[in-house]
């Protein structure tokens, strides 16, 4: 489409409307492009993008077991986490994390800047038809209890007078249940608070 040619607002707006039927009406896929798309819901939210078989595939797949093949097809990745539309970037980082193998999908996901409200929308993924709070690393890698990170950066412990030195390996987390931000892991002896963002899984 040629840039420059908005109307001002109080033009004819039903024209504007009609420009988008010349050809076809078959929407294409948010994330890859390719045509024959159909809507997906983004859950929790009622938002709905147009993705094609090949996607809707992966997403079900990383929904249900937390990961996914890598292949050719989820280069599209690449763009589609850059899109001004908060719901394809939140189905696009819902794939990066689910690559976490693949180190160009953690090479994206670690530039990929998302909004915190779209980032939260992003990690409130409903696994299996329940509301299951998905934990994962800095580089989108999925956290589970038990788990050893290490911090990567230095974190001053509010309330407790030290700071968790960067590096330090967190021994059996616990993941905190309503929040898919937080973990808890013994620090020097004390049992404290870490955002997951700060720590990479060992
Ligand atoms: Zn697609």
């Amino acid at each position: 489409m040629a840039g420059g040619a908005y109307a001002s607002p109080t033009a004819n707006p039903v024209l504007l409307l009609a420009l988008p039927t010349n050809g076809s009406l078959m929407p294409s896929c948010a994330l890859c492009n390719t045509e024959d798309a159909a809507p997906y819901e983004v859950a929790p939210r009622a938002d709905s993008v147009p993705v094609c078989a090949a996607c809707r595939q992966g997403l079900e797949e990383s929904r249900t077991t937390g990961s996914l093949e890598d292949g050719p097809h989820w280069q599209c990745l690449n763009e589609a986490i850059w899109s001004p539309e908060p719901a394809v970037q939140v189905l696009a980082w819902r794939l990066l994390a689910a690559l976490p193998e693949a180190v160009w999908a953690r090479d994206v996901l670690e530039l990929a800047y998302l909004e915190p409200d779209v980032l939260d929308w992003a990690q409130q993924q409903a696994g299996g038809g329940t509301d299951a709070v998905v934990h994962v690393d800095c580089n989108g890698t999925v956290l589970a209890t038990g788990d050893t990170v290490t911090l990567i950066k230095d974190l001053p412990v509010k309330g407790a007078g030290f700071t968790a030195k960067r590096g330090t390996a967190v021994r059996k987390i616990a993941l905190v249940p309503d929040n898919a931000a937080q973990l808890e892991g013994r620090v020097e002896g004390q049992r404290i608070v870490i955002l997951c963002q700060f720590v990479k899984k060992a």
